[in-house]
């Protein structure tokens, strides 16, 4: 059996050759057979070069580098396009995944498993953090029509049905927690203890990235939002309608008419905001649109480890020559 590990890179030349190095020290001798796919996702540090120097001395680590930073969703993608393993290790670089877990994915994989998800446990997060994500997953899960779990992220195996399940998504805006939700195939979760990012520097993850990381998650899997305009919308107009039919009698039986001056600013103000809302959100769902008829590819690669020099000879159990290695994402389907 071929296991490959797939890693996204953006800026972690502090980290890598430790990264590199724990991987084949806890997979290395015993169990499958190890390839490392290092994606870097156009860092503008020196993680390339590493790459580079890594692959060329040990055979079973390659690589792929991006013309540009994708983002995240794009380098894992890559990887698993480039990764010819029978099961595929999705893993960050920071070592906040630790490689010592997949023995134990490895084993439920064994077991039959197409999915074994690594779900950190919130120990160790702010209290703030801790009670947003809780919050998020609560509402999300209410909303699409996929099953997101709190803390459960990128960090997995794959069986390769499930790997190629994901390589037939082709949507451009990939929302992998939902994506890997929506594959399904039997999965099974290990819990694992939250450690802190190594090498420094913070996490890449600005507070406004992850709003918009969470709009994604609740755009990506249906249309619940634009349903809600719905709703909004004809709860508003009885409201609206009552307090008319209200005025009218009251103006009747007591024969007042009320100057409505504050009413009619309240009404105006608060209806304009709820349709510009709305409106923002038809325009992400047409935006949305826009983007896939585009069919841009999800990433164009620059440099890969079979550019770095003649062909080598890899020892694999599997027949790579069947696989195709596309120069960018957008065919990979
Ligand atoms: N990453 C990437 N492209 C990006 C941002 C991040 O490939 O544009 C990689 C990064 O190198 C790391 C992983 O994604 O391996 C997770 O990033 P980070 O540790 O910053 O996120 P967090 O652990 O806070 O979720
Ligand atoms: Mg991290």
């Amino acid at each position: 059996m071929l296991l490959s590990v797939v890693v996204p890179c953006y800026n972690e030349e502090d980290v890598l050759s430790d990264l590199a190095e724990k991987l084949f020290t806890v997979l290395g001798d015993e169990g499958p057979e190890l390839e490392v796919v290092l994606v870097n996702d156009g860092s503008s540090d020196t993680t390339v070069s590493i790459m580079r120097r890594l692959s060329a001395q040990n055979d079973r680590i390659r690589y792929v580098s991006f013309s540009r930073n994708f983002g995240k969703e794009s380098a894992m993608l890559a990887g698993l396009v480039y990764a010819t393993g029978d099961a595929v290790v999705i893993m960050d670089a920071d070592l906040q995944h630790p490689p010592e877990l997949i023995l134990d994915m490895l084993r439920l994989h064994e077991d039959g498993y197409d999915q074994v998800v690594a779900r950190r446990t919130r120990t160790g997060d702010s209290m703030g953090r801790t009670f947003a994500a809780k919050m998020y997953y609560r509402a999300v899960n209410r909303l699409v029509d996929v099953d997101m779990q709190d803390g459960a992220g990128d960090f997995r195996l794959l069986s390769r049905r499930a790997v190629d399940a994901l390589l037939q998504l082709g949507e451009y805006n990939r929302f992998s927690k939902g994506l890997f939700s929506w594959i399904g195939f039997p999965s099974a979760t290990i819990d694992y203890e939250n450690v802190s990012r190594q090498g420094g520097g913070a996490s890449k993850w600005s507070l406004r990235r992850l709003v918009n990381y969470g709009i994604d998650g609740i755009m990506s899997f249906n249309n619940a939002p634009v349903r809600l305009a719905i709703y909004i919308g004809a709860a508003v107009m009885t409201l609206g309608l009552a307090y008319v039919l209200f005025l009218v009698i009251a103006a009747i039986v007591a024969g007042v008419v009320v100057p409505g001056y504050v009413t009619l600013v309240a009404a105006i103000i608060g209806l304009g905001g709820l349709q510009l809302m709305f409106l923002g959100v038809i325009g992400e769902y047409v935006g949305r649109i826009y983007y896939e008829t585009k069919q841009r590819p999800h990433f164009l690669v620059a440099e890969t480890e079979s550019d770095r020099g003649p062909a080598r000879t890899v020892n694999r159990t599997r027949d790579q020559k069947h696989r195709a290695r596309p120069q960018s994402g957008g065919d990979f389907s």
